[in-house]
């Protein structure tokens, strides 16, 4: 069953067209990797999804859960399940990681937790990601390194729950071990029908997450659709090995 299916997506940013007619289908449940060189539009994809109003959708459609969701705003998709993982999270200085946290979870989930609730849930979650108990009252990634921005977007991942998850570049700016804790709090957090759409350049990742497809986005289109073996050609031999035809 379709979770999301985009038809013939055209999209540009700042006057440039971007995706040329891109089409995909998440399944429930799926894992999908989304792989393809740097500025080939892969963030602009996810973008795209989330109805980031700088990305104009000049043609074609989105479809979440059968429903066109092209002209929803971000706020509006956010409260249907979508959340996207920045690639590079943004610094909010002011509001600390427990107030957006509470404040989001509250509004896209229409659900209000106790204090004692949101405590005991935020404990569990800073423990699964081998972040001390210190971050709740920081500001939102001011002063965080790489690994604990993005430590942080599984945070918020957590308590959306959402049905689709975006996470772009994840892996990048992650040490090892960082790594090894994102991915597998990701998988604990992966409920069945859930999805998970994960940019990347790596197999690292793919290693941990073990996606079901793997799409390659190149010139504006997904050219490529294949499994695991097919990220492995990608890294030895790199994504001209697809551009001829292979
Ligand atoms: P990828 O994530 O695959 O590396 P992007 O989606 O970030 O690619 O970028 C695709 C193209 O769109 C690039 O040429 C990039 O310079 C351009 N682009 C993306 N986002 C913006 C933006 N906010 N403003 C201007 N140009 C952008
Ligand atoms: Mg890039
Ligand atoms: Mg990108």
């Amino acid at each position: 069953e379709a979770l999301l299916e985009i038809k013939d997506l055209h999209v540009e940013v700042e006057d440039k067209h971007i995706l040329k007619g891109l089409n995909l289908t998440i399944k429930k449940g799926e894992i999908h990797a989304i792989m393809g060189p740097n500025g080939s539009g892969k963030s602009t994809l996810c973008h795209a999804i989330m109805g980031n109003p700088r990305y104009r959708i000049t043609g074609g459609e989105i479809l979440f859960e059968g429903e066109n969701i092209t002209n929803l705003k971000v706020n509006e998709r956010a409260k249907k399940g979508i959340f996207l993982s920045f690639q590079s999270p943004e610094e909010i200085p002011g509001i600390t990681v427990d107030n957006f946290i509470r404040t989001s979870s509250t509004i896209v989930t229409g659900q209000n937790m106790s204090m004692l609730q949101f405590a005991k849930e935020m404990q569990k979650m800073l423990e699964l990601l081998d972040m001390s108990a210190e971050y709740r009252t920081r500001y939102l990634n001011v002063g965080f390194s790489g690994g604990e921005k993005k430590k942080t977007e599984v945070l918020q991942m957590a308590f959306l729950k959402p049905k689709l998850v975006m996470l772009d570049e994840i892996d990048s700016g992650l040490d090892i071990d960082a790594l090894k804790v994102v991915a597998e709090t990701i998988k604990k957090l992966k409920t069945e029908d859930m999805a998970i759409l994960v940019v990347t350049h790596y197999n690292r990742i793919l290693n941990y997450l073990e996606p079901d497809v793997i799409s390659v986005l190149m010139d504006g289109k997904i050219v490529k659709e294949g499994d695991k073996e097919l990220a492995r050609i990608l890294e030895e031999k790199g994504y001209d090995f697809v551009r001829n035809g292979a």
